[in-house]
């Protein structure tokens, strides 16, 4: 039997090649309905059991990595380089992607006429800068069985947060908790080295359906932008964080391939950061990431260090702006660079989350929220490398640390 890194790696290009194939088949035919009604089941399947053991992992993951920092007196340490890796890396994204917008000015020919349909029939929630820190500060703090079972990351994470170092401050009163967390969090571990067993099929039936269900008229229409999207995403992971890796670490990018590809295609295929979780944590063990270093930088970077988002929603307001015909201004673009990089972070990892914050985005240098009916068709498609990339970042992420944090 290959490995399963490999099992893995076969599936993603099957998945691609089958997914093709069934997009040539007439939209009725009985084959092609069977092909993606197995698909969506099997794929659905897959991403339930990834989301099933989602809520306990963060939980008991932030505790117990939380309470062993903590212990060693390494909680400050590690908070502030991963806070400074999280900003300087979704700084350079969102500069990626304005300097090859402003190069390449995707859209600048196309006229908005050819949207006007969709853009009409769009009803666009608004979302203004000071309502969504209202939103994203009130959901911070929630009743943690309501925030368990919304499966609302963020708050769980607070909450554990709070956990581990409550753990720790209360010395060995609470030395029992912590054992059973910590026995918790290898259970659940277990439970997805199961799971994973599964992953070939799941990546190849979810990339059968993503790519059969591709339309591919409307995407040569905004081809320039998908090409542009792709290709800086892509230099982003290929060359930026792998540059930051090696400067810090003198870790080689392919040994960092080869240990987070698992994650990496699975991230590809489910497009999401939340769901690939348990796979990043399995995949930062066999990096010889310290176990404490990456259940905290891996779940908060799931939630919130989203470098292919903030550039996406940078290149994409300017992709906007071209379609309309406006001239953003240097002082524009920098209200997008900084919305860019807060509208990631309060994306949820789930699929088009970014969409939805991108709103924030347009309205700030006064864009319209309708254009988003351009980009949802295609969304689907981008999210695939965006999440990759997402997800390369948070693992990079936890090698940077665990090489900044003392041992
Ligand atoms: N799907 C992305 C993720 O889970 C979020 C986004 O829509 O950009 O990381």
């Amino acid at each position: 039997m290959p490995s399963l890194n490999l099992q893995i790696l076969v599936a993603a290009v099957l998945g691609l090649a089958f997914g093709w194939l069934t997009g040539l088949m007439p939209t009725d035919s009985e084959l092609r309905l069977g092909v993606i009604y197995a698909s969506t089941l099997i794929g659905s399947i897959f991403v339930g059991l990834l989301q099933m053991v989602l809520i306990p992992l963060v939980f008991t993951s932030i505790a117990v990595g939380v309470a062993n920092l903590q212990a060693h007196r390494q909680v400050n340490r590690v908070w502030m380089s991963t806070l400074a890796y999280f900003v300087l890396t979704l700084g350079l994204a969102t500069l990626v992607a304005l300097i090859a917008s402003n190069l390449f000015r995707p859209g600048a020919g196309l006229s908005i006429e050819l949207f006007a349909d969709a853009m009409d029939s769009f009803e666009a929630r608004q979302l203004t800068l000071p309502e969504f820190f209202l939103h994203f500060f009130a959901n911070l703090f929630q009743n943690p069985f309501a925030a368990f079972a919304n499966g609302s990351i963020l708050a769980v994470v607070v909450f554990a947060m709070f956990m581990g170092v409550a753990l720790v401050t209360g010395g060995e009163r609470y030395r029992n908790i912590l054992l059973v967390l910590q026995e918790f969090l290898e259970l659940i571990m277990r439970i997805v080295s199961w799971i994973m067993r599964l992953a070939p099929l799941g990546i190849l039936a979810l990339l059968i359906r993503l790519v059969a269900e591709q339309d591919v008229a409307l995407l040569s229409a905004v081809g320039g932008f998908i090409a542009l999207v792709f290709a800086t995403t892509l230099f982003h992971g290929l060359v930026v964080l792998p540059g930051i890796l090696f400067f810090i670490t003198g870790k080689s990018p392919l040994w960092f391939w080869r240990g987070a590809r698992e994650a990496l295609v699975t991230a590809f295929a489910t497009s999401s950061s939340a769901a690939t979780l348990p796979i990043s944590l399995r995949c930062a063990e066999q990096l010889k990431v310290r176990r404490e270093v990456a259940s905290f930088v891996l779940p908060l970077g799931a939630t919130m260090n989203m470098d292919g988002t903030a550039l996406y929603e940078a290149a994409a307001a300017l992709f906007v702006a071209n379609l309309v015909g406006i001239e953003l201004s240097f002082a524009q673009q920098m209200v997008v660079f900084l919305t860019a990089m807060i509208a990631s972070t309060g994306a949820p990892g789930i699929p088009s989350a970014g969409m939805v914050t991108m709103v924030m985005v347009l309205q700030a240098v006064g864009l319209p929220a309708e254009a988003i009916a351009i980009l949802l068709p295609i969304d689907r498609l981008l999210d695939t490398v965006r999440t990759a990339v997402n997800v390369e970042g948070d693992i990079v992420g936890s090698l940077v640390v665990d090489k900044l944090a003392p041992q």
